[in-house]
């Protein structure tokens, strides 16, 4: 068996930078071992080798919409636009999702947790160089719309795996699915990780405490009324989260209007239930819709797993995981570098479940990249 023998600057292996190391791969990317420097024969690079990277938020379907909606008009607007433009001819949506998935494997991505409303992305994910975990989207705010929407989503659901890409069921956010269609997606959650958008918006927050918002504007331009709500009078996470009980990994995705005792609540619940949870931060979405970012030291405080998602490029100038990490890095720069590549590497892959990715160990084929201390890209390595 040919083996390789590389070195740089610094090798970041999932949860340590170190220095005075060199890594063994064969000819396939699999790491033979990791082994102390004083050795012939080693290639040597500038910069720090880490991990493949992982996109745990995307929305793949998309992508034909990068740059169709303006940027800081707020969640409800941007959720309208969508619904009016995801609809275009077939091949160019086709087109979009292969030109994006061969992007991010290019700019180091490994493995996408992706949300899927269609069955667009299949063709392309059975070639791909990624490793997927598709989050199957229901919505429907209305309870008496709620076994129709399960069951279309069991529909979607049987397309993936008839085609041998692992999927789950999973909600839209807190905003859009009733209490009926939770119970449903919650009796088929044992065992599955399930990805939510939460609290994305301060609107969805004054919905559940009872204040007035532009929620009520949204539904009565989609012409629906919801009167019939009746608020829990608590943050939206406290009040849905019992309602996942059942799920073994639990993906908050954004998280820009949770406050520390949201945090709190959720992690102790968590913890009681046994249930993995992990707060996927999408900086450059969150600038793109609201023009805010969550409250990441409080995240940092709380000891909480965080990954990255870069969501979709409805909401994204590239689907990039290094532009999130630098988004961060420039917004809050007591976040180390260190604590920044573990987000995008080992707990990306802890969230997804991709036990042979996001670490740089003798066994694992992880994929290996090549970056510089200000987090661009110089090269992918394998
Ligand atoms: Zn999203």
């Amino acid at each position: 068996m040919a083996v390789r023998k590389i070195k740089a600057d610094k090798l970041f292996d999932g949860e340590k930078l170190l220095t005075g190391k060199i890594i063994v791969l064969d000819d396939e990317g699999t790491i033979v071992s990791i082994e102390n420097d004083m050795q012939q024969d080693v290639a040597c690079f500038q910069g720090i080798l880490t991990p493949g990277f992982i996109n745990c938020h995307c929305h793949l379907e998309l992508s034909h919409l990068h740059g169709a909606i303006p940027k800081h008009t707020g969640l409800v607007h941007f959720l309208l636009a969508v619904l009016k433009l995801r609809n275009h001819e077939e091949n160019m949506i086709l087109d979009a999702i292969a030109r994006q998935d061969a992007l991010m494997y290019e700019r180091g991505i490994v493995a996408v947790g992706d949300i899927c409303n269609t069955t667009h992305t299949i063709a392309r994910k059975k070639i791909s160089k990624i490793s997927y975990r598709n989050f199957v989207e229901t919505m429907g705010f209305f309870p008496e719309i709620a076994d129709a929407r399960f069951t279309l989503a069991h529909t979607t659901l049987q397309a993936f795996e008839a085609n041998e890409q692992h999927a789950a069921i999973v909600p839209h956010a807190p905003y859009s699915v009733s209490e009926t269609l939770f119970r449903k997606i919650n009796r088929e959650a044992a065992g599955k990780i399930i990805s939510i958008h939460n609290q994305e918006t301060a609107e969805e927050n004054k919905l559940f405490l009872g204040h007035p918002g532009g929620f009520e504007n949204f539904y009565k331009q989609l012409g629906a009324d919801i009167s019939f709500f009746v608020a829990p009078f608590k943050n939206s996470l406290q009040a849905y989260l019992p309602l996942l009980a059942n799920a073994k990994k639990i993906l908050l995705v954004h998280n820009s209007f949770t406050s520390e005792e949201d945090v709190a609540f959720a992690e102790t619940f968590a913890m009681e239930k046994n249930i993995a949870l992990y707060w996927i931060l999408c900086p450059n979405a969150n600038l793109y819709i609201e023009h805010t970012l969550p409250d990441v030291e409080v995240f940092i405080k709380y000891k909480c797993k965080l990954a990255i998602g870069t969501d979709s490029l409805s909401s994204n100038d590239e689907l990039d995981v290094l532009s999130e990490l630098r988004t961060l890095k420039q917004h809050f720069p007591s976040i180390s570098t260190e604590r920044l590549l573990q987000m995008a590497t080992c707990e990306g892959a802890s969230a997804l479940g991709f036990s042979g990715l996001g670490r740089i160990e003798s066994g694992k084929k992880p994929g290996i990249n090549l970056v510089d201390e200000n987090l661009n890209l110089i090269k992918k390595i394998t």
